[in-house]
């Protein structure tokens, strides 16, 4: 996967993507994710590691991966929980998708301050966990909520509005790449975020038919 790199060796990214390595399932690799340091400022101001959501049962239908936890998330140790959560629980449910059926992530996972866009050197050490819950879970289908989570998938200069729409083919899975629910709303209930956002997940429920 086109995951960002460290522009030099990062003893730190190291570390975590040998650890994330060593995870034979996700109970191991949630295990191992919750007490790490790799990022000082992030590990001195976060509540709770937030390692995602996986279905009860079985290999997820989906994948939905964000930027970065938000206030409630941090507090409660879930994705996608306050009103992000909410409006995508919302859209999902209108596209005729799951919740429960797909794994619900995060590029980094713990919150950065002020909920300000994460770093470089951020991405790149945590990418070793997204990279190996990729691995253990193996969904078919990826939904990449808003800008962080689309260059993660398709590259650095990646440019959202040419790539929304359709599939693109990463690592032997379809990777989707959508506005942010909280570009939704931000933009309000007739801004273009929410009815993208809307029509991206039912292009997903229909690929997945
Ligand atoms: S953001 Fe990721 S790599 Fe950095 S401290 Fe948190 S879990 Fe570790």
């Amino acid at each position: 996967m086109a995951a960002p790199r460290p522009p030099r060796f990062d003893a730190a990214a190291a570390g975590v993507a040998a650890a994330a390595d060593a995870a034979a399932d996700w109970a191991a690799l949630a295990a191992a994710a919750r007490p790490c340091v790799a990022c000082p400022e992030l590990a001195a101001s976060r509540t709770h590691v937030v390692v995602g959501d996986v279905p009860a049962v079985g290999r997820p239908r989906l994948a939905l991966v964000g930027e970065a936890p938000g206030a409630q998330e941090d507090l409660t140790g879930r994705p996608f929980v306050g009103r992000s959560g909410a409006l995508l629980d919302q859209l999902l449910a209108e596209a005729g998708l799951d919740r429960a059926e797909a794994a619900v992530l995060n590029v980094v996972k713990c919150r950065p301050p002020g909920n300000r866009t994460p770093k470089t050197p951020e991405v790149a050490r945590c990418s070793g966990w997204l990279r190996r819950q990729l691995e253990l879970l193996d969904p078919p289908v990826v939904v990449a909520l808003g800008l962080s989570a689309a260059r993660w998938f398709l590259g650095p200069r990646t440019v959202l509005a040419d790539v929304r729409g359709q599939p693109h083919e990463i690592g032997g899975r379809a990777v989707w790449a959508t506005y942010h629910p909280s570009a939704a709303i931000r933009f309000g209930p007739a801004g273009a975020p929410r009815a993208g956002l809307l029509a991206d997940l039912i292009a997903v429920a229909e690929s997945l038919r």
